[in-house]
């Protein structure tokens, strides 16, 4: 997606040969108007897989899954990373390790937001290894939905997530995907269109 790569090559910031900081518009401040293109994009290409829900987890998965789950017309959910005073029973729970915070911790989902019945896109910010998107998958697994795809703004292609995940057979379509973090500079696999 072109109006994404052109935000991370003129906003984004290389900390590391790994780690991209993008607070400016997605993981602290936020661009209302590149999440409702983002929405569009994920509808755009998703949109003859039936899907009933959007699965996400907080926080800067929620921004572009409501913008995706509004032209979808469709709820979003989000697995919360600690423990509700209001929601203490009745989850679905998976333990995942945060690449950036190097912890590992559960995610949860209430049951009565997840149906048997539920085709679910699982959307996220960044793929790196694959962790949060595993988790999301196993959430989405106990309770006896259909994963139909995984939508991801920014992956980086150079570390072992794509591979974990294209491994499950579940559809994954990345915005935009990024070869190498080298020398302060942002590669792209691929010249995009869309
Ligand atoms: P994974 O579970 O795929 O290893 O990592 C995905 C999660 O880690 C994302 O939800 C995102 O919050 C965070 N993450 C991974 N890599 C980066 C990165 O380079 N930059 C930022 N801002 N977040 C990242």
């Amino acid at each position: 997606m072109q109006a994404l790569q052109n935000k991370i090559c003129s906003e984004g910031k290389v900390l590391s040969a790994e780690v991209l900081k993008v607070d400016s518009f997605l993981n602290h401040q936020m661009d209302p108007a590149l999440m409702q293109d983002i929405g569009r994009e994920f509808a755009k290409r998703f949109v003859d897989e039936g899907i009933t829900k959007i699965v996400t987890i907080e926080s800067s998965g929620i921004a572009p899954a409501i913008m995706t789950g509004l032209e979808l017309g469709v709820s979003v959910v989000f697995a919360r990373k600690r423990k509700s005073l209001t929601l203490q029973n009745n989850l679905y729970i998976s333990q995942v390790h945060s690449f950036t915070k190097q912890e590992t911790n559960d995610i949860s989902i209430s049951k009565e937001y997840l149906q048997a019945t539920d085709r679910v896109l699982i959307i996220d910010d960044f793929l790196a290894n694959g962790q949060a998107a595993l988790g999301l998958l196993d959430v989405v697994k106990q309770s006896g939905a259909t994963a139909v795809g995984i939508g991801i703004l920014i992956e980086k292609s150079f570390q072992s997530g794509r591979t974990l995940l294209e491994q499950t057979g579940v559809r994954i379509e990345s915005l935009a995907r990024v070869a190498s973090l080298e020398d302060g500079t942002v590669t792209f696999l691929e010249t995009v269109t869309a």
